[in-house]
């Protein structure tokens, strides 16, 4: 290959990688992107999961009051018949055990509706956390379609940047050697998207290995494409 030509296949290849790089940053970023919605879904997720905790325990503590409500009745009725056996009685002691019965169910009575209040109060507090929360979870459904939809509009974006880059792309890869651009879709799909890089300060600019200077006489020289002893990149010296 003729000095002139090498020179210029090196100036194609770096349009080249100028191009490839970005393509292949804006790839990484498009791949991250799912991502981000799932972290949202996630949190959103588990803030729902918080509210229905809430109506569970809404619902079980109603299930036990009406338990309690049940353990009430036959309290009360309970109170009823022993004091309708009160009068029934012959003695005095009789009457006066019976009548410490009366009270002892009674006081059982009251501690069960002492409970009952207990659990309403319980009950409206609940009712005001779900109804909080609820309202809550409205604002994040909208901050998280809000948030949903700017990560789609970016992928769009990435999409079309990309398909810009893909056109430009084409337009530059017929001016290159077949062989040479084999060589350096190789060297960029091994090497993390960078397959050509410019020697600066005597050194690699992939891996900042020292270029040695017989080197960079051959670069200069363009007789031959010159690579990196140690990442294999394609060198060559800005002019
Ligand atoms: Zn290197």
């Amino acid at each position: 290959m003729a000095i002139a030509d090498l020179k210029t296949q090196i100036t194609g290849l770096i349009k080249l990688q100028e191009l490839d790089s970005e393509i292949y940053a804006l790839n990484n970023k498009k791949i991250a992107k799912p991502q981000e919605i799932k972290v949202l879904e996630a949190s959103f997720e588990s803030k729902k999961q918080g509210l229905a905790e809430l109506e569970k325990k809404s619902l079980e503590l109603q299930k036990q009051r009406k338990e309690r409500e049940l353990e009430l009745a036959v309290n009360v009725e309970a109170v009823k018949k022993l004091q309708g056996q009160l009068y029934s009685l012959k003695t005095n002691k009789e009457f006066q055990t019976m009548q410490q019965q009366i009270a002892d169910t009674k006081a059982d009575g009251s501690v069960i509706e002492e409970k009952i209040l207990i659990s309403f109060e319980e009950s409206d507090k609940i009712k005001a956390q779900v109804e909080n929360e609820n309202l809550k979870l409205k604002e994040e459904d909208k901050i998280f379609s809000e948030q949903k939809k700017k990560v789609e509009i970016s992928i769009k974006e990435i999409e079309e940047r990309l398909s810009q880059l893909d056109a430009q792309r084409k337009q530059i890869i017929p001016e290159i050697d077949q062989k040479m651009l084999l060589e350096y879709e190789r060297i960029l799909h091994s090497r993390g998207g960078l397959a050509i890089v410019t020697v600066k300060d005597n050194s690699c600019g992939g891996c900042h290995m020292l270029v040695p200077p017989q080197v960079i006489n051959l670069i200069k020289m363009y007789e031959h494409i010159i690579t990196c002893e140690m990442c294999n990149r394609i060198l060559y010296i800005n002019e």
